[in-house]
């Protein structure tokens, strides 16, 4: 019999986990979804401007191409109508139980028994075989911990809850953050506000973004020429694998990374002043690499300032710096998520008892960034150390969902499955190597890591090592639940 199965989050992790099922033939699965619809982070993030900076071929299923991207890099609403033709096309979408939260999932010594609860509260435990956390990493808003800021007068919201009835038109507006989602509402702000401040703690590495649109007859040669859509997707790829990654890993491309960078710098800002204070100090790559080609632009805008001096507090009436005040009638904290805290704030509790919380108080850890010993039939996709830097997560989430198919067949035979304790220790020493080459670990501070800089986010290896080591059989890895 076919195991039941549940999926936690109704984003591209999520929905690609259901699709295969669905295609597999197994309808016994359940998609858990707290919002009211699809889309995950592209639910979310509808700030202006949010788009995607890795190309919309690559940005999407393997198995489902798509000929009807209207650019190069997709933009938002762009990106959740595919996740909707997805579902629809795959008939996932009647499976998803919309505004019902998961709060606990514990393992009885069989199965999980999952606690949801609805829109008013009301609780209900079922039992599933499998769980799968589609969750992600960046699905919860870090709000900083500025003094004051309740006390702020005006209106104030985070990126990834843009506030789309507050009119910013001639407003005074102060942006806190310049990550990647600032950099792309920054513009769009920019274009309405009366003025902008940009409060800038660390200045990021910037490339530019080569967008485009295609135009109806690349649509068309995109749908009808056999192969075309694989090339292309191939292509970038493997331009992303073959120069990007070497540069993170401080490889042959790091200086060429930092030049493009430079040059990029010089050729949109042409004060020097302005230049110097958007120069890292680190290397490229420590921290995400935006990659926006109209964020500098921005910051040269006669209405637009950027402010490099350290906040002190939030007042009533705006931010005060250590330099000054800026009166202001809207804050938008671009700050972040709460990337660190994997399935927080779920309570998930293994088959001894321990929670999860407690197992990654040290940081959090899986092994291929999916599994944990002593956490039967439990299942993460975009886990622990699987972002990448430089390439489509799209890509690892599928080599994730294709390893969590290769292992329900071999829960027929054994009953629940676990991790080897060994096979996590080794794993654990493999990941420690590789990181040790990349160049996250010093000289900046990011999303990628603990507070005592563990990085706990990151993949570091190429993406085709992870393909690999995902599409090994389970066997010699797990054993049945328990077994020693
Ligand atoms: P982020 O990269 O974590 O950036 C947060 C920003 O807020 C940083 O500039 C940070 O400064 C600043 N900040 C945080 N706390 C602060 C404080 N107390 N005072 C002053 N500044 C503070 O967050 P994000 O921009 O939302 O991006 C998160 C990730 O989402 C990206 O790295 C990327 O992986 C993903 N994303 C992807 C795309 C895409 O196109 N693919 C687009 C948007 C987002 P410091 O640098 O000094 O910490």
């Amino acid at each position: 019999m076919a195991p039941s199965v549940a999926i936690v989050g109704a984003g591209f992790g999520g929905l690609c986990m259901a699709i295969r099922l669905e295609r597999a033939g197994i309808r016994s699965y359940t998609v858990f979804e707290k919002a009211g619809d699809l889309g995950g982070t592209w639910r979310d993030n509808s700030y202006p401007g949010a788009g995607c900076d890795i190309p919309s071929h690559l940005y999407s299923y393997s198995f489902e191409k798509y000929s009807s991207w209207s650019r190069r890099y997709p933009e938002q609403p762009e990106i959740l109508g595919y996740l909707d033709h997805c579902a629809d096309k795959y008939h996932v979408r009647g499976k998803i139980r919309f505004r019902t939260e998961v709060r606990r999932a514990a393992f009885d010594g069989s199965a999980w028994r999952v606690t949801t609860a609805a829109e008013d509260g009301a609780e209900r435990t079922e039992r599933f075989d499998v769980v799968v956390m589609g969750v992600g990493q960046l699905n919860r808003p870090r709000m900083p911990d500025i003094p004051g800021m309740s006390d702020f007068e005006g209106v104030s919201f985070h990126s990834s809850r843009w506030n789309h009835e507050h009119d910013l038109t001639g407003r005074r507006v102060a942006v806190i953050g310049n990550g990647s989602s600032a950099a792309q509402f920054i513009p769009r702000v920019a274009e309405r506000a009366g003025h902008l401040s940009v409060f800038q703690r660390t200045p990021n590495w910037v490339i530019p973004k080569p967008d485009a649109t295609f135009g109806p007859l690349v649509r068309l040669a995109f749908h009808y020429v056999p192969g075309l859509q694989r090339a292309y997707r191939e292509w970038i790829y493997r331009y992303a694998e073959g120069t990007l990654y070497p540069a993170l890993a401080q490889g042959w491309s790091e200086g060429m990374l930092k030049q493009r960078a430079l040059r990029h710098l010089r050729d949109q800002v042409p004060d020097p002043e302005l230049r110097a204070r958007l120069t890292p100090g680190y290397p490229p790559g420590c921290k995400r690499v935006v990659i926006d080609s109209s964020f500098y632009p921005a910051l040269t805008r006669p209405d637009v300032s950027l402010v490099t001096d350290k906040i002190v507090r939030i007042t009533p009436k705006g931010v005060e710096t250590t330099e000054g005040s800026y009166e202001v009638d809207t804050i938008v904290y671009g700050t972040g998520f709460r990337s660190t805290e994997f399935l927080a704030p779920m309570e998930v509790i293994g088959r001894d008892g321990l929670s999860l919380e407690q197992r990654w108080k040290d940081g959090a850890e899986a092994y291929l960034g999916i599994s944990l010993p002593a956490f039967p039939n439990l299942f993460m996709l975009y886990g622990p150390n699987t972002n990448l830097g430089h390439n489509s997560i799209i890509f690892m989430i599928e080599c994730q969902v294709n390893h969590v198919m290769a292992c329900l067949p071999y829960l027929a035979g054994h009953g629940p499955i676990e991790v080897r304790p060994e096979a996590m220790a080794a794993w654990r020493r493999q990941l420690d190597a590789a990181m040790a080459r990349m160049v996250w670990g010093e000289g900046c501070r990011s999303w990628y890591k603990t507070a005592d800089g563990r990085v706990t986010n990151n993949w570091p290896g190429p993406t085709t090592l992870y393909r690999r080591l995902t599409a090994r059989p389970p066997r010699p890895a797990y054993r049945s639940a328990g077994a020693t």
